[in-house]
């Protein structure tokens, strides 16, 4: 069941893995994959953990203040970082320690101490320097290259272990350069008087910076101080729960302010950061549709004008009332809810619901790229017919009793408002719940089903028909694909093969009547969300008991948005991203891919789980991802724009209508894939769209321009974020071409095996790990279901793994970054935070267990927990002792 308004248009490829939850699931389901809107998964309420020590290391641990002002820097000639290379040392300070990376990996492993762990180089030209200052270390002096000014970062200091400084070359200091050259030139022509005053002044300014500095003002150069970086670590800070220890639960540290000033607004039952930056995108949308100066350059813009105003036309909506929908029931045939049922043609009914109207009874169909061969369409059928999110939710029956009582009463209610007789309708619609947790017995969970390679059967339409007689099948497909010509040979791929036969058997042994009230209840669900007030405070109690929704307060014009975006996103993204992208973000973007693709290519190259062979086919896989970014470019043709929704007819005022043609005319835009090669412009999400997503048989990577924004993406934001927010994510998306569904496919878009047995075996026992791991997390006491999540557990971890690489080579090239002002955090601590906070969220326990039950991804709260634990660079750099929570000491690594 969708809250929003079903159907997406142009959409019939392969749904793609995304990274959010309500995402079309993973390259599954045949046909339309469903528009994921935001959504934004969310954690539940976050247990309060105890406070510790909150203190980061950071500026004032390490320096007495006073020094810093005598930084300087000088030339290293010899041995480390090469010529060029610069370092900045503190005069106190007695040598320098250079380690190159082996014997920083020596060092690791014998001294086997917390201080080293991490240091190693993430990339080949990584070395790092260290600082002795007596007897003690300052640690990640970092060497950069070119020259180019660099911050110290100063992480710790601590007792050096000896065993290390014996593998340590220690260099004698280099002399420090004084400055004043230039400055007391000149002054030996002055009077004796004007040298007196010179020098007065020239005291009196060092003592007031001396004051600055002693009384913890920094130097101003490694401070960020633009409106951006103050406006941004701001946000942070607030969002910090500095009483909880990071090392305990990170998402408590990382979140809990954030989660303590959002309580959920009216109406939700989750909200999140990809929720307000929906809420955004949707309040840009309704200035541009509602301005009076609207001007469409094309005719698919002036229909979304239209559409989105016929739904704002709740007068005329208020007129209708139920009577459009009684009279599609009508000419569909009629049901035994309301009156004489005529016609008593199940094939008919089935045509007709789910052709035309594109409901989903019993299966849903669908054309889509053969994953078999990407390069051509392929008609799809899978299990489908079930209106409640999940099958747990018919067969967990008392654990789902108000979930189901509601249901019913729902049911009841709307054939109450079609003109239902009370006494009949609760029995019969009693009947269809039954059938439907019929169907819910023979549905195969999601979690058995991400083996794509054992799942996917490919047969022709002869051959569906022995298999599923209760249908005919080219009677049927013929019809939803008019008017193409097909005949009994015509391939079919199905993922559901047993599902279809055991459907098969339960219609044959099914009352004719009580299939037929099934299918239209079907038709009314599609119906009834374009209908007045009365059907929609029906559906409120519904999904106040699904997901504990208080109470609707949705501003209709935020719903006609979302329905508009649901219909016509493509037209509506033309607008959006006219009004709002940046033409230089794609450049960015697809530099900032790069880099996370050259940083998950190198760790690639240091697992020591796979062959040689599987691992070259993985970078050259690596290498064939292609992305795409912010929009596709048709929508900005207008007539191209206008081609794509030619024979979509919309009017002003009627909302109902709009709705039906919608349906109609997306059946025909799947009918007329089947015999055209698959198209790269043909994008499962809309550009507005708050999330991105992996598309395995295209080996393409999908980011939207409404993730392309701030806290995910900022120009003048620092790089720890940038990284840590649209890094991960496209570390994310890059990685699914490697979880346990997208490593079946090859760099072409196919599934086929290209893995040795042996790396085969291999990723299975890491994959067990993580599946073990997941499925210890528990929500208000239930369990994460550690197979489902599978994909995206894979995903996130290797997404931050390949962000924080790639993070370290961009500071190694360009030099350490300055840092926010107040947050009193390392810039790798920031990158961390920057991750953790996209995911601050807030549920309701209803939507927990719904999320629980449905979604192939983890709760936010430990998409956060799950994936830093497995983190050595997390460790490291929030110093957490073996041991703690956040760093068990056990970890899981795919990737
Ligand atoms: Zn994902």
């Amino acid at each position: 069941m969708q809250t929003d308004s079903s159907g997406c248009s142009m959409q019939t490829g392969s749904s793609g893995c995304s990274m959010q939850t309500d995402s079309p699931g993973c390259s599954m389901q045949a046909g339309s994959s469903g528009c994921a809107k935001q959504a934004g998964d969310s954690g539940n309420a976050v247990e309060a953990e105890g406070s510790g020590s909150a203190e980061q290391a950071g500026e004032q641990n390490c320096l007495p203040s006073q020094n810093r002002t005598e930084l300087s820097r000088t030339r290293i000639e010899r041995g480390v970082g090469g010529p060029g290379a610069q370092l900045k040392y503190f005069p106190e300070c007695t040598g320098y320690i250079y380690l190159d990376s082996m014997q920083i990996r020596r060092g690791y492993r014998q001294v086997g101490k917390k201080l080293w762990e991490g240091i190693e180089p993430r990339s080949p030209i990584g070395r790092f320097g260290y600082m002795t200052c007596a007897g003690s270390v300052r640690t990640s002096l970092q060497l950069c290259k070119n020259g180019s000014p660099l911050d110290y970062v100063c992480d710790t200091c601590d007792v050096i272990p000896s065993s290390l400084l014996s593998l340590a070359h220690v260099f004698p200091q280099v002399g420090f350069r004084k400055g004043g050259i230039q400055l007391l030139g000149p002054m030996g022509r002055r009077t004796q008087m004007e040298v007196v005053l010179a020098g007065v002044l020239l005291c009196s300014l060092l003592a007031l910076f001396g004051c600055a500095v002693t009384l913890g003002m920094h130097p101003a150069r490694s401070l960020c101080l633009t409106e951006a970086c103050i406006t941004v670590a701001s946000k942070i800070v607030e969002a910090l729960d500095r009483s909880a220890d990071p090392c305990h639960d990170f998402y408590q540290y990382a979140c809990g302010g954030w989660v303590r000033k959002n309580p959920l607004p009216d109406g939700r039952s989750r909200w999140s950061t990809f929720n307000s930056i929906w809420d955004q995108n949707q309040a840009l949308l309704k200035h541009l549709l509602e301005n009076g100066t609207f001007n469409s350059s094309s005719d698919a813009e002036k229909k979304t004008q239209f559409y989105y105003l016929s739904c704002l036309n709740e007068q005329h909506i208020e007129e209708l009332g139920a009577m459009p929908l009684i009279d599609l029931i009508a000419k569909t045939g009629g049901w035994n809810i309301t009156g004489p049922w005529e016609k008593d043609n199940f094939m008919e009914v089935l045509k007709t619901v789910s052709g035309p109207y594109r409901a989903q009874p019993f299966f849903t169909i669908g054309v889509s790229v053969d994953p078999k061969n990407s390069n051509s369409n392929v008609i799809q059928v899978d299990q489908s017919g079930l209106f409640l999110p999940s099958r747990d939710y018919y067969l967990n029956k008392t654990a789902n009793e108000k979930v189901l009582k509601a249901y019913l009463d729902y049911m009841v209610e709307l054939s109450l408002l079609l003109g239902g007789d009370k006494n009949s309708t609760q029995s019969q619609m009693q009947q269809i719940l039954d059938f439907e947790t019929a169907l819910a017995n023979i549905t195969v969970p999601q979690d058995e089903r991400r083996d794509e390679e054992k799942i996917y059967h490919k047969i022709t339409i002869a051959e569906l028909q022995l298999l599923a007689p209760a249908v005919d099948w080219l009677d049927y497909l013929s019809s939803a694909l008019s008017p193409l010509d097909l005949n009994d040979t015509e391939p079919v791929v199905l993922y559901a093969k047993e599902y279809l036969q055991q459907v098969s058997d339960l219609i044959n042994k099914t009352e004719r009547s009580l299939l037929n009230n099934y299918m239209i209840w079907n038709l009314v669900q599609k119906g009834a969300s374009s209908l007045d007030q009365r059907f929609e405070n029906a559906q409120d109690k519904l999904l106040e008991s699904l997901y504990g929704t208080k109470k609707s307060c949705t501003p209709r014009w935020q719903t006609c948005i979302g329905n508009t975006d649901d219909t016509l996103g493509f037209a509506l993204g033309a607008l959006f991203v006219k009004a709002t992208f940046d033409k230089h973000s794609k450049e960015i973007a697809e530099g900032m891919i790069n880099e996370i693709r050259t940083a998950f290519k190198y760790a690639l190259d240091h697992l020591k789980w796979m062959d040689k062979q599987t691992r070259q086919a993985a970078k050259d896989k690596a290498d064939a991802i292609y992305d795409m970014i912010g929009f596709p470019d048709f929508i900005l043709d207008p007539k191209e724009l206008d081609d794509v929704y030619d024979g979509y007819d919309v009017s002003e005022d009627n909302f109902f209508q709009n709705a039906l043609n919608f349906y109609n005319f997306s059946a025909r835009v799947m009918a007329d894939q089947l015999r055209k090669p698959p198209n790269r412009d043909q994008w499962s999400m809309t550009p507005p769209t708050v999330n991105a997503y992996y598309m395995p048989t295209k080996n393409g990577i999908v980011f939207p321009a409404g993730i392309l924004q701030a806290p995910f993406y900022a120009q003048d934001h620092p790089k720890a974020l940038n990284f840590g927010g649209i890094g991960v994510v496209m570390g994310h998306e890059l990685t699914h071409a490697f979880d346990d569904q997208g490593r079946e496919y090859d760099k072409e878009g196919n599934l086929r095996p290209w893995w040795q047995n042996s790396s085969v075996e291999s990723f299975k026992n890491r994959t067990e790990c993580m599946v073990e791991q997941y499925n210890g997390f528990t929500i208000n006491g239930e369990h994460i279901n550690g197979k489902q999540t599978l994909g995206e557990n894979i995903a996130d971890n290797g997404g931050l793994k390949a962000a924080y690489n790639a993070y370290q080579a961009w500071v190694q090239e360009n030099g350490e970054e300055k840092r926010l002002p107040a947050v009193n955090l390392t810039n790798d601590q920031l990158f961390f935070v920057g991750f953790a906070q996209v995911w601050c969220s807030v549920r309701t326990p209803e939507s927990a267990h719904e999320g629980l039950m449905t979604d192939p991804h983890s709760p936010p709260k430990y998409r956060v927990i799950g994936t830093l634990s497995n983190s050595p660079d997390f460790a490291e750099h929030f110093q957490c002792p073996t041991g703690s929570p956040m760093n068990s000491g056990h970890r899981c690594v795919v990737w």
